[in-house]
C-alpha cells in the first residue's frame, strides 16, 4: 500500500552511491576489461597482455609496459571522479584519451577484489596496493621490484552483488566476450600495440599479436586466415566514395580507413563490425543495418560481412559522453554521415566486382 503521508527524503550513503554506480560502469567482465585495456592504451603502453580465470569471474589480470602511475596518486587514484585525463569540462569537446570520467578503477574497486602493482618510468621500484571500496587498504603502498608499467588484478568480481554474479554467463560465454573486447582494440591498435589473452595455466594465448605486426595480420591473429585472405582495402575518396588508400578528408569533414570482406569471403555467420569513431570502440544499429543491407543486395548467397571502419569524424561534432560505459556515441549529421560510408563501402564491393565474383547472371 502506498503511503499517505509524504515519505521522507534522505540522502544516500556515498557507498551506496558508489555501488549503484560501479553497475552502471562495469557490466561484466568483458566491461571491466574494456576499462583497463582504454587506461593501458591511455598510458601509451605498446605491450598488454590479458590473463583470465573462469571467463574473468574469478581472475582478470591485465599488465601493460605504459607510463606507471606515481606513488603520490595511488591514494586516491580509486576514488570517483579522480582522474589525470580531463580538467575542464570544455575539454570534453577535444579530448584525445579514451577515459575521462574518472569512474572505472573506482567501480571496479566496489565490485572486486583488486590490487594494483605499478612502477613509474625513470622509478627505482615499484608498488604493490590493494583496494576496497575506493580505499587504499592497510598497510597502503608496499616497495616491490617491478618493470615499468602496471599490472591490475581484478579478483572474484561481484563477489558482493550475488544477483548481478547470477545474471553473468558462463565462463565460455563471458571469455568470448573479452576476446571479442581485446580482438577489436588489438586490430584497431595495430601496428603500434601488441596484444595477448590467455586462460590461467594456458601456456598458448587464445589472442597474440605483436607491436610491430601489421593491421592485416592482427586481423589474421584475431579473426583468422579467412578473414585476412578476403578483405579489402577501403578508404574514402574526397567527394565520397572510395578512392586512394591513403585517407583523406571527405564530405562533413569524414575520414575513413577500414577493411571490408568482399565478394568471396563466406564463412560469417553473423555481421561482425569493428567500428572505432575517433579512436573509440563502439556500436552503431543504423551503421551495422545500413552496412548489412549493402552486401545482402550485392551477394545474395547471404554471406554475413566482416568489417572493420576507422572513422574519424570532426571532434566537435561527437558527443563522447553519451553513457557511462561510452558504448556509443552521438555524432552529428548521422544519416548523412551512414550514407556516405554506405556508399563507399558499395563502391568498393562494386569496383572489386571481377569476373569471378558478381558478374554471374547479373
Ligand atoms: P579515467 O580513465 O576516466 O581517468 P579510471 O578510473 O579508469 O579513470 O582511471 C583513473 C586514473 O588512473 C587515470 O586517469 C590514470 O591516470 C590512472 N590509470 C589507470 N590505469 C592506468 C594504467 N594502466 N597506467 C597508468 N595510469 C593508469
Ligand atoms: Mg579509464
Amino acid at each position: 500500500p502506498k503511503p499517505a503521508t509524504p515519505a521522507v527524503i534522505r540522502k544516500l550513503d556515498e557507498n551506496v552511491v558508489n555501488k549503484i554506480a560501479a553497475g552502471e560502469v562495469i557490466q561484466r567482465p568483458a566491461s571491466a576489461l574494456k576499462e583497463m585495456l582504454e587506461n593501458s592504451l591511455d598510458a601509451g603502453s605498446t605491450q598488454i597482455s590479458v590473463t583470465v580465470k573462469e571467463g574473468g569471474n574469478k581472475l582478470l589480470q591485465i599488465t601493460d609496459n605504459g607510463s606507471g602511475i606515481r606513488k603520490e596518486d595511488l591514494a586516491i587514484l580509486c576514488h570517483r571522479h579522480t582522474t589525470s585525463k580531463l580538467s575542464q569540462f570544455e575539454d570534453l569537446e577535444t579530448i584525445s584519451t579514451l577515459g575521462f570520467r574518472g569512474e572505472a578503477l573506482c567501480s571496479i574497486s566496489f565490485v572486486s577484489h583488486m590490487a594494483v602493482t605499478t612502477m613509474a618510468r625513470g622509478a627505482q621500484y615499484g608498488y604493490r596496493v590493494t583496494y576496497k571500496d575506493s580505499e587504499v587498504e592497510a598497510p597502503g603502498p608496499k616497495p616491490v621490484a617491478a618493470v615499468p608499467g602496471t599490472t591490475i588484478t581484478v579478483e572474484d568480481l561481484f563477489y558482493n552483488v550475488p544477483t548481478r554474479r547470477k545474471a553473468l554467463k558462463s565462463s565460455s560465454e563471458e571469455y568470448g566476450l573479452i576476446l571479442d573486447t581485446l580482438g577489436r582494440y588489438a586490430v584497431y591498435s595495430a601496428p603500434g600495440v601488441g596484444f595477448s589473452c590467455r586462460r590461467h595455466g594456458d601456456g598458448r594465448p587464445d589472442i597474440s599479436t605483436t607491436a610491430a605486426g601489421s593491421r592485416l595480420d592482427a586481423v589474421r591473429a584475431v579473426y583468422g586466415a579467412d578473414v585476412a585472405r578476403e578483405v579489402l582495402p577501403l578508404a574514402l575518396a574526397a567527394g565520397g566514395g572510395t578512392g586512394p588508400e591513403v585517407p583523406v578528408e571527405g564530405p562533413l569533414g569524414i575520414k575513413l580507413e577500414g577493411l571490408i570482406s568482399g565478394a568471396n569471403y563466406g564463412s560469417g555467420k553473423k555481421t561482425v563490425l569493428v567500428l572505432f569513431i575517433n579512436g573509440r570502440c563502439v556500436e552503431c544499429a543504423p551503421l551495422r543495418r545500413a552496412l548489412e543491407g549493402v552486401y545482402a543486395a550485392l551477394l545474395p548467397k547471404a554471406s554475413k560481412p566482416w568489417l572493420f571502419l576507422d572513422l574519424r569524424l570532426p571532434p566537435r561534432q561527437v558527443e563522447v559522453n553519451m553513457h557511462p560505459t561510452k558504448r556509443e556515441v552521438g555524432f552529428m549529421h548521422q544519416a548523412e554521415v551512414i550514407e556516405v560510408i554506405r556508399g563507399a563501402v558499395e563502391a568498393k564491393l562494386l569496383a572489386s566486382n571481377d569476373s569471378r565474383t558478381f558478374a554471374t547472371g547479373a
